[in-house]
């Protein structure tokens, strides 16, 4: 009988999960992936973990206790660097313990650590130990992970095409497509987790899409042009998510072609409130694009982020309408 493996809906499954289903599926093992994130799932999630986590590791919790009692296994691998010379967020490399402390009666935890500061190679090296959980077969994981190599770049280049990872893994949720006309672009900066999780910013881009806006996100945009611009960056940037970030907001700078920029913030995040700032000083003093930062918590509300946006997309239009396009701030 096939193993059963829990994948939990969060923190990193928006970006890789199409790569993981492919690899665990060709090894034979049958996927089990937790509900999409609702109140219950938070609340439960919220309950496990200590009061420090921020949001989407709160969602984490939730999403584990989701599923534990059905699986034989839990996919949570233990990642240090998604990236060369780069880091991630540290609570990413501490997830399995953070997991085992809060929460009992856990089947057996998949926390192989993933770490490619020093070489993109050592993503094999991962692979190698996932696959012994299922198989002896060396040649049977190395088939398994290139058939997933292929299923992950087909992804990213349909992501980088604008059908965002939320359009293709979310099920339950319609694309909305902006009306005919003229649209506004606005780029929305955010991890993964908060950009694509349409619970935790409560449907963000489809709303946007409602009001004849046409969204784009980091992984929109060419990795070449993120580099090069984060490179402007005085010092590099060790956090992968920053320099992404950076990068892509500077480019947006530079060629002008954006309405406006919207960061999605979750509270309590490190590297968020260090990367926000740099990219809204470099806004601020160099252009007079809109900026808004929204903040989201487990008490945020629809109304408080759905006047929000709708005051933040009127703005700009009524800006370009009646003044000009000149900036509150002079
Ligand atoms: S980067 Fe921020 S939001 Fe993401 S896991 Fe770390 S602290 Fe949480």
């Amino acid at each position: 009988m096939a193993k059963k493996v829990g994948v939990p809906r969060g923190l990193f499954y928006y970006q890789y999960f199409p790569l993981w289903r492919t690899f665990l599926e060709e090894l034979g093992a049958e996927i089990i992936v937790s509900d999409y994130s609702t109140k219950r799932i938070l609340n439960d999630g919220v309950k496990a973990s200590v009061d420090e986590a921020c949001l989407p590791v709160k969602l984490f919790h939730g999403h584990v206790l989701d599923i534990k009692d059905r699986v034989d296994y839990l996919f949570i691998p233990r990642f240090t660097s998604i990236s060369r010379d780069e880091y991630i967020c540290p609570k990413f490399g501490g997830l399995p313990d953070v997991i085992r402390h809060s929460i009992n009666n856990l089947p057996q935890i998949i926390d192989t650590e993933v770490n490619l500061r020093k070489s993109g190679r050592n993503s094999w090296k991962a692979a190698f130990e996932v696959g012994r959980n299922f198989t002896c077969d060396k040649k049977l994981i190395k088939k398994a992970y290139l058939k997933a190599l292929e299923e992950y770049r087909a992804f990213r280049k349909q992501v980088k095409s604008g059908i965002l990872p939320c359009d293709i893994l979310d099920k339950r949720r319609k694309p909305v497509q902006p009306a005919k006309g003229k649209k506004l672009k606005i780029m929305v900066i955010g991890h993964v987790y908060n950009l694509y999780d349409s619970f935790v910013n409560m449907d963000m881009i489809n709303k946007l899409r409602s009001s004849n806006v046409v969204v784009t996100t980091v992984d929109m945009i060419d990795d070449r042009i993120i580099n090069t611009k984060a490179g402007a960056l005085q010092k590099k940037m060790f956090w992968n998510f920053g320099r992404k970030a950076a990068g892509s907001a500077f480019h947006m700078l530079d060629s002008a072609d954006v309405d406006g920029i919207i960061y999605i913030m979750s509270f309590g995040c490190g590297v968020d409130s260090f990367v926000c700032d740099l990219i809204e000083r470099k806004i601020r003093s160099e252009s007079d694009i809109p900026f808004i930062i929204v903040t989201i918590d487990e008490h945020s509300g629809e109304a408080g982020i759905n006047t929000r946006l709708e005051a933040f997309v009127d703005m700009i239009r009524w800006r370009k309408k009646n003044e000009t396009d000149i900036s509150a701030y002079g």
